[in-house]
């Protein structure tokens, strides 16, 4: 089998103006995805998704990944991993067992492989007949789920969680900043009601986006002692693992993080220096299923659970379920309560995600197929998808 073409498709949700509100991640004006089709010489293609920015994406994919990628068979999907990672010494690096990244080797370049990974391993899969999580090795055909949101203000951050609760969800995740704002009342507010509503034996989780200095951090987990928080995400920035690893020796809330970093290599420092509980890559920024895998598993070596970052798009839904069925030490999964027609309204088929738990789906490789007139309907819009 051997990669004929590899193109993107960029699209975008625009929020309209009165559903916009403000957060510590600013204002967000849009979501954008920049899909990425791998095709071959046997009609199979794959289908992946690369975050960050998707003109950046896109030009990687075309100007860099693609030259290197035509004419490669695709089921050597670790070996085209290396080849992308490091560009023109990728023969080299397999040669010596010795990975020779190219310079580039964080951020948006991260995005556009993990991308193209993705797709490889749906092409895998509808090759072999079998879903990605069956190749990686199974563990698990469910896994329980988590509803992601929680913005409210003040007293309605209870109803909020309420809400995610009517739906069957048995763990709930609310912003340490919601629309009103951050002061430590406040977040005392909104964290109280929400453990009043959902009662005493409901999952609470507090997510804030790297937003706080490490003594102020200190202090918010001290507040969330009080409510039986299950974890606090993210407490300082993702640059300041040390900062971090002073948060988690301070509380007893357990710390998870790891959306924003890039490869094994970044989350091996998270757990030298002993700053996370549990690790939370995004597959479609980490580096795809490939990279995904391998964090899971350092993470297991360290006592460190995985519980995927998953947002933004279907297509990382998708492959976020692969590997949240094949690791051992993943235990949930996010389910967004953003109602972006880019996470529902990618595909033909609906995902499986009932009582509380995301079911695995059995189709082969990803299992899903895009609808058409995507491109029509969702028509990429320039510039920031956040203002301040
Ligand atoms: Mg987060």
């Amino acid at each position: 089998m051997k990669i004929t073409d590899i193109k993107t498709t960029l699209l975008s949700f625009p929020i309209p103006k009165e559903k916009r509100w403000r957060t510590d991640l600013g204002v967000a004006t849009k979501a954008d995805n920049c899909l990425i089709h791998v095709e071959t010489d046997t009609g199979i293609s794959g289908l992946g998704v690369g975050y960050g920015n998707p003109e950046v994406v896109k030009s990687i994919v075309e100007t860099q990944l693609k030259p290197s990628l035509l004419g490669e068979d695709p089921l050597y999907v670790e070996g085209l991993w290396e080849k992308m990672y490091s560009g023109s010494r990728g023969i080299p690096s397999l040669n010596k067992g010795v990975s020779q990244p190219i310079f580039s080797r964080r951020g948006d370049t991260l995005c556009a492989i993990a991308g193209v990974d993705i797709a490889l391993w749906d092409i895998l899969g509808k090759s072999l007949e079998k879903p990605i999580y069956h190749i990686l090795g199974a563990s698990r055909n469910k896994v329980r789920a988590y509803a992601s949101g929680g913005w409210a203000p003040g007293g309605e951050a209870g109803k909020e969680m309420a809400s995610y609760v009517a739906k069957g969800f048995a763990a709930v995740k609310m912003r340490a900043e919601g629309i009103d704002g951050f002061s430590f009342s406040k977040l005392q507010t909104r964290v109280e009601s929400a453990r009043n509503e959902i009662g005493p034996d409901v999952e609470l989780m507090i997510d804030a986006h790297g937003s706080f200095d490490v003594s102020t951090a200190k202090r918010v987990a001290r507040i969330l002692e009080n409510f039986n928080v299950a974890w606090f995400e993210e407490p300082v920035s993702y640059d300041d693992h040390i900062g971090q690893s002073e948060v988690r020796a301070a509380t007893t809330v357990p710390i998870s993080s790891g959306e924003s970093e890039s490869t094994r290599f970044e989350v091996l420092d998270l757990l030298k220096n002993r700053a996370i509980d549990i690790i939370q890559p995004d597959v479609a920024m980490s580096g795809g299923i490939t990279e995904s895998r391998r964090i899971a598993a350092i993470a297991a070596v360290h006592g460190v659970r995985y519980a995927p970052h998953v947002w933004g798009s279907g297509v990382t839904f998708a492959a976020s379920t692969h590997l949240a069925m094949h690791a051992p030490n993943c235990f949930i999964f996010e389910v967004s309560q953003s109602n972006s027609p880019l996470n529902w309204e990618l595909f033909k088929e609906p995902f499986e995600i009932k009582d509380g738990y995301v079911y695995a789906v059995d189709r082969p490789g990803l299992g899903f197929t895009l609808r058409e007139g995507l491109e029509e309907k969702y028509p990429f819009q320039q510039g920031p998808s956040y203002i301040y």
